[in-house]
Formats: C-alpha cells, structure tokens, sequence
C-alpha cells in the first residue's frame, strides 16, 4: 500500500559541494519507493545559517519539483536546532518523519528498512552503525568513548545511533511537546517511550565537503548530552569532597599524633583542596548556567525565508 506519507528532514550547513548529489538520490528514494510512499512525501531542507550556496541550491531544487522544500534559519543555530526546526515544520503534514544528514554518510537504503519497521508498527526506529570504520579512528574513539561516558552517568542512549532515525507523527509531537532550549535529541528520543525499533546499516565515508562537526563542536555536543541528562557529575563532585576532606583529616591526624620532617601536610593540602573546590564551583556554575538558559525561553530559532511550504 502506497499511503504513507513521510518527510525527509536534513539540516544542511555549509553543503553546496554535497547538496546536488543528495537532492538526487533522496529523490531517488521517494521514487523507488513508491509502492510504500504517498506520492505526497517530501524532503525538507534545513539551512541552518550557511554561508555558501547552499540555500540558492535548495530553492533549484524546489522550483522545479513540489517534492523539494526548505526553510532557511536566520544564522547558525547548530545542528539540533536545525533538526528541530525541521521537525515543527513538518509537524501535522506527514505520517513519519525520518532525519538524515546532508553528507549522506548514513545509508540512505536503510530508510526502506525504517519504513517496514514503522509499518509493522514502531512508533521510533533508531538507525544504528554497525561499523564504523569509514570514520577516522580519532572520531571513532571519541564517539564510542562518549557512548559509553553517557552510560556510566546513567543516561539512556542507543549505542552508535546518532540522529538517523525514524519518528511516527505521535511520536514527533509528543517530541515536540519537550520545552527544554539545551536540546540533546539523543537523549530526549528515549524517553518518549512507545514501540521502537532498530536497523543496522554501514556508516560511509563523506563523499563531497568536509565534516560540520570540528571537535569543539563535538565535545560541546558531549558536554551538553552529559550535563542535560544527568545529574551525577554534581553528585560525584561532592563525593569527591568528601573523599578528599576525610583523607585530608587522617593525614593531618598523622603528622599531629607523630610530628615529622618535610614540607608538612599543609602545603599540600591547600593547593588540593583549593583545585577541588574549583573544578566544584565550575561544575555548579555550568549547571546554573543551563538553568539560565531554561528559564529565558528564548527561541531556538528564527526562520528567514521558506521554500514550498
Ligand atoms: N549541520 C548543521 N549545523 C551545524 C553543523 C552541522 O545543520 O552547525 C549539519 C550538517 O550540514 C550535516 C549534519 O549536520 O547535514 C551533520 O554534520 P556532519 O556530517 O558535518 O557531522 P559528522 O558526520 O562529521 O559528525
Ligand atoms: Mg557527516
């Protein structure tokens, strides 16, 4: 049965080398998948503030075809936001929604596979990588590493899943519903709750630009998954303190009970407890600093133009 209707979101920064070649093959998906697809399904092209051609090749692409649309942020609110935008956008015109990146490094193939696990009923299908190793070892590390960071804080998140996934409408607006500005939608996603479901499919290597995400951006990403999601690093702080004030005291108990040479324990301690109370008091402050960021409810973002819509 060819009724469903689904959109395809992919936020773009900075894509003109690799736009054109990802306009045709998610083309070429609806197309070949037309015995599944609603001839109503669409791609929706997020511009997240880019500085190249990448919006004039959005708009080349719609004008011809009802199939293409986008809409162009305002400036570079980061990729979450862009997805976001996109998700809202689409929000009541489609039965799914599934969002990809513009390199296409995730199998665009593995969308039909998605399809048959919405059909069969999951509300969330998460594309998971089964290899990764198109990526460079440097990025794989960090990646798996960060996986496994989030795990040990108590986070709930699929392993090697980034943000390929598939979202039924009920799913996407119960997504939606989620007020928080410090988005990490890999750790929102869990818990939703609903039927879900994972594909596996093969990570390729970016054939055309170069990645968006420099390690600044990655280890931002990282920070914010881990201190949106969870607690414990405040908790391991004040541990920590504990740890380090009970110790301090038995030393100091030492060098009462049998007086001895050296430096002494003071001058020591001073500088140990004073780093910790530090790293404590900075810890803290990123804490208040994202319940500041909460409270202003700022917009995350500001549509400049749209295309088809
Ligand atoms: N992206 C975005 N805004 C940004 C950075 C990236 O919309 O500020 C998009 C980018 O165009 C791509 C996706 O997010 O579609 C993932 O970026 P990239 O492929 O560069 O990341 P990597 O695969 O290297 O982690
Ligand atoms: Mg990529």
């Amino acid at each position: 049965m060819n009724d469903i209707r689904l959109t395809i979101v992919v936020p773009c920064y900075n894509e003109q080398e690799m736009l054109p070649e990802t306009v045709r093959c998610l083309g070429a998906f609806l197309a070949d998948n037309s015995d599944l697809l609603s001839p109503e399904s669409r791609v929706l092209f997020v511009d997240d503030g880019s500085r190249d051609d990448t919006w004039k090749l959005i708009c080349a692409a719609a004008d011809g075809d009802e199939r293409f649309s986008g809409i162009r942020l305002s400036h570079n609110r980061g990729h979450q936001n862009a997805l976001w935008a996109g998700m809202e956008e689409a929000l009541g015109k489609c039965d799914c929604l599934i969002s990809i990146d513009a390199d296409l490094q995730d199998d665009v193939n593995a969308m039909r596979a998605f399809l048959e696990e919405y059909r069969k009923g999951a509300d969330v299908v998460y594309g998971v990588r089964s290899r990764r190793d198109t990526d460079s070892a440097f990025k794989r590390l960090t990646a798996e590493g960060f996986y496994k960071l989030m795990s040990l804080l108590g986070a709930e998140t699929v392993y090697n899943h980034a943000d390929y996934r598939l979202l039924s409408a009920r799913a996407l607006e119960a997504l939606l519903s989620y007020p928080e500005v410090n988005l990490y939608l890999r750790g929102l996603v869990p818990l939703l709750g609903f039927e879900t479901a994972k594909v596996y499919y093969e990570r390729r290597e970016r054939t055309a630009g170069e990645s968006k995400y420099p390690l600044k951006k990655m280890l931002a990403l990282a920070f914010q998954g881990a201190t949106s999601f969870s607690v414990k690093p405040l908790s391991l702080i004040w541990k920590t303190g504990l740890l380090s004030a009970f110790v301090s005291a038995l030393i100091g108990l030492v060098y009462l009970i049998l007086p001895a040479e050296g430096p002494g324990f003071a001058a020591f301690s001073i500088w140990f407890v004073g780093g910790l109370i530090l790293a404590a008091l900075g810890l803290v402050g990123e804490y208040a600093g994202k319940i500041y960021a909460e409270v202003k409810r700022r917009p995350r973002y500001t549509v400049r133009e749209t295309k088809n819509r």
